[in-house]
């Protein structure tokens, strides 16, 4: 028993009980693995020159092609200012962030620390909460709400676990891309979370909507599902078909154009192994040696020099954008758009925030900003019914 239950491991989950905690509640945390959120490389905070929340609602609408909710991009926007404050990103010699600029944002955006801002916070959330959380290893198969509180089953193969019993329930369990036989997501990533949320009547929005990454390593066997770098792109790596002509000329279109080019070769008979060559030969070699070493490295240990031969990637799916509906307090919802009592969602698992298409390092921000809201949240929940 408990007063808030997050089931999942993830930046949403871990930010969600790092919130209940700084509230003062007790909070137990089931996770069935790590989730996505170690690889998250960089997130979006609008303090470049030249940006503004402002412009970053803007092209975050943009981005979602008219499907955004125009009132969760608000939320992600304004309050992503605050993550400066309390996270120290990487900055140039004259104090400036590093920032890059990902596809679709106007100005540079994308912070980090030293290229891991995924697991770098997930390591400062857990020491914080060292002691502070009950953290159960197990899947949670079934939420079952009753009076005023929510037992949920949890199944682990190593031993059995007893219901689990709580006042509010954080729902944090990432997107469903797992479930695809090639994607760059983890295999326990297969929409749990929608399922549990919909058991208990929540609303769904845009579940058709996935992004792909284009260039996700098919082989070797050892590398399969790993995504590699796009940016090679802009320094001399190209794209070539089994009869080694060159395509996609324009090195700057989006993911989306990307993928879909690959995907032509692939289906018009001029795939190799079901994808197409990398090849990043055309890269300088100091570059490739500097900027992508972790690439070089990871390829080398397979026996593949990349500097000297071709890779073999295809587009993979890689973020799911619809799920769970909720509010700009993570309150889960009904059809009617009214709230399910003491049932809360963040971070992949909910839909309304990306759109049809997410701008690159939305992600990032939006588990830091959605998983303390909604953390937050559900520790009132024991506030109103102690009172
Ligand atoms: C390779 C890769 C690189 C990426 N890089 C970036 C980036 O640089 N910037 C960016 O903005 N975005 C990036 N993304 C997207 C981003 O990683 C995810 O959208 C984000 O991590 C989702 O966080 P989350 O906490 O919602 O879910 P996750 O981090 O995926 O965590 C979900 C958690 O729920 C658990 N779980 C699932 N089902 C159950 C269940 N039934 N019971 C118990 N636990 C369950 C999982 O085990 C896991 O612990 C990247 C994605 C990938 C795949």
């Amino acid at each position: 028993m408990c007063d808030v239950l997050v089931v999942g491991g993830g930046l949403a989950g871990w930010r969600a009980a790092e919130a209940v905690v700084a509230a003062g509640c007790s909070v137990a945390l089931v996770a069935n693995g790590s989730g996505n959120s170690p690889d998250i490389h960089a997130l979006n905070v609008p303090v470049g020159p030249g940006d503004s929340v402002e412009l970053f609602i803007a092209d975050t609408l943009k981005s979602g092609g008219g499907a955004c909710d125009p009132a969760l991009v608000e939320v992600l926007c304004r309050e992503s200012v605050k993550l400066a404050d309390e996270f120290p990103f990487d900055r140039n010699d004259d104090g400036s962030y590093k920032m890059i600029q990902p596809l679709g944002c106007s100005v540079p955006r994308c912070v980090s620390i030293d290229h891991k801002i995924g697991a770098w916070a997930l390591a400062k959330i857990k020491r914080a909460l060292a002691g502070k959380v009950e953290v159960v290893k197990g899947r949670v198969t079934a939420l079952e709400a009753g009076g005023s509180q929510f037992t949920a089953t949890v199944s682990d193969a190593q031993e059995r676990v007893p219901p689990m019993v709580a006042r509010a329930v954080v729902i944090a369990t990432g997107g469903w891309c797992g479930k695809y036989a090639f994607s760059d997501n983890p295999p326990e990533l297969r929409g749990d979370g929608i399922a549990l949320a919909q058991s208990l009547g929540a609303a769904v929005c845009d579940l058709d909507a996935v992004q792909y990454e284009p260039t996700v390593a098919i082989a070797p066997e050892r590398l399969r599902g790993i995504p590699v770098i796009t940016t090679m792109l802009h320094e001399g790596a190209t794209f070539r078909n089994r009869l080694g002509e060159e395509f996609l000329p324009d090195k700057h279109a989006n993911k989306d154009a990307i993928s879909r080019a690959i995907r032509a070769e692939i289906e018009a008979g001029r795939g190799i192994d079901g994808g197409v060559w990398y090849d990043a030969t055309g890269v300088p070699r100091e570059i490739l040696e500097t900027r992508y070493a972790d690439t070089v490295r990871r390829y080398a240990a397979c026996g593949v020099d990349i500097t000297r031969e071709p890779m073999v990637v295809a587009p993979a799916p890689h973020t799911s954008l619809g799920g769970v509906a909720i509010d700009a307090h993570c309150r889960v919802l009904r059809a009617d758009g009214t709230p399910i009592p003491g049932l809360f969602a963040a971070g992949e698992v909910t839909g309304g925030v990306h759109g049809r298409n997410r701008l690159g390092g939305n992600a990032g921000t939006e588990v830091l900003v959605f998983g303390r809201i909604a953390g937050e949240s559900a520790a009132q929940v024991r506030e109103f019914s102690c009172t």
